[in-house]
């Protein structure tokens, strides 16, 4: 459990509110809606879970940046 409670802010755009479940990690509710739009494509065409997608791209470094 992160403990943390300065960084309340979502991972990926910094916006000040996030889902209460870190699906995709601690993201607001816009990301978490971008980012499933996008793994459930890319599991259409790979195959796998979007969320280990999602966790791969995070730490290349790859997730797709906020449109
Ligand atoms: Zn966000």
């Amino acid at each position: 459990m992160g403990g943390e409670t300065k960084t309340s802010g979502c991972e990926r755009c910094g916006a000040g509110c996030r889902t209460e479940k870190p699906v995709y990690g601690w993201v607001c509710a816009r990301c978490a809606r971008e980012l499933d739009v996008y793994y459930l494509m890319l599991v259409g065409m790979k195959g796998g879970d979007p969320i280990q997608l999602y966790l791969a791209d995070r730490a290349a470094g790859a997730v797709p940046p906020r449109t």
